[in-house]
């Protein structure tokens, strides 16, 4: 989950001029958490508050989206998501968006089992993303992070988001340059297969992110994704966490903790 933070931070200022290089100093003062970074912490906490269980979680999610951003209204969500948040009865919009896979990742690190992780991802995405595409893109990045975690190969888990989500046949290197063109890149569809590649093809977290700038496209978003899965099979070096913890307030860093408190060692 802090993977997703450290993505959506180091991608924060290539969201509206893209990069498309792996070149590039991962944390200047140009760098600021977005939409990404709330709404991941939002799912946080809303585990947190129901104890990892499904019991309330809808509920709860709705909660914390809604207080999180309204304590963050300066920043920019999805057209759709700012009228959800100010309607009395929030009622699931059926977004495709990729906002339903950029904040999923607490539920693959509470869960015990990949069958409670997807349940957990259906709930808390469900909440808004209710079309089978955004609930299809929260459960691949939640298969590939509970997967990655356990220490299952990673070509096995590229096979498996291939027959089970995606077409997983294309590396970045034939999506480089053609990516943005004509396509509606803030859905599911087009965004997490590429951002899973991203970590595919990456050795490390650092890589990852690298891998999601260099693509162009919702650079944040990518990262975010791609990050959370790198940080989940390859961990994340002390000195990139403690950069992008400087970069949350006391609030978000609380939620942070309180989530991994409530993760104790063994998960
Ligand atoms: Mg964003």
């Amino acid at each position: 989950m802090l993977g997703a933070v450290v993505g959506d931070i180091v991608g924060s200022r290539f969201e509206h001029v893209n990069a498309r290089t792996r070149d590039f100093e991962l944390f200047t003062d140009a760098c600021h958490f977005t939409d990404d970074t709330v709404h991941t912490l939002a799912v946080c906490r809303a585990l947190v508050r129901c104890g990892f269980t499904r019991e309330n979680l809808a509920r709860e999610t709705v909660r914390q989206l809604s207080e999180l951003s309204e304590a963050y209204s300066r920043l920019s969500y999805g057209a759709r998501f700012n009228l959800w948040r100010l309607q009395e009865e929030k009622l699931p919009y059926a977004s495709c968006g990729n906002g339903a896979a950029m904040r999923v990742s607490g539920c693959a690190l509470a869960a015990r089992t990949l069958e409670e992780a997807l349940a957990l991802s259906d709930i808390v995405t469900g909440v808004t993303h209710s079309h089978p595409d955004g609930l299809r893109g929260a459960r691949a990045v939640t298969e590939t992070i509970f997967l990655a975690r356990r220490g299952v190969d990673l070509s096995e888990v590229r096979r498996r988001i291939h027959e089970n989500y995606y077409p997983m046949d294309f590396t970045l290197e034939d999506i480089r340059g053609d990516y943005c063109r004509g396509l509606r890149l803030n859905t599911c569809a087009n965004s997490v297969p590429q951002a899973l590649q991203c970590f595919f093809e990456a050795h490390s977290l650092e890589d990852a992110v690298r891998n999601a700038v260099s693509i162009g496209g919702d650079s944040d978003t990518l990262a975010a994704i791609a990050g959370s899965a790198a940080a989940a099979a390859f961990g994340i070096p002390a000195e990139i966490a403690q950069q992008a913890a400087n970069y949350l307030d006391a609030r978000l860093g609380s939620i942070l903790e309180q989530f991994e408190a409530a993760l104790g060692g063994e998960r």
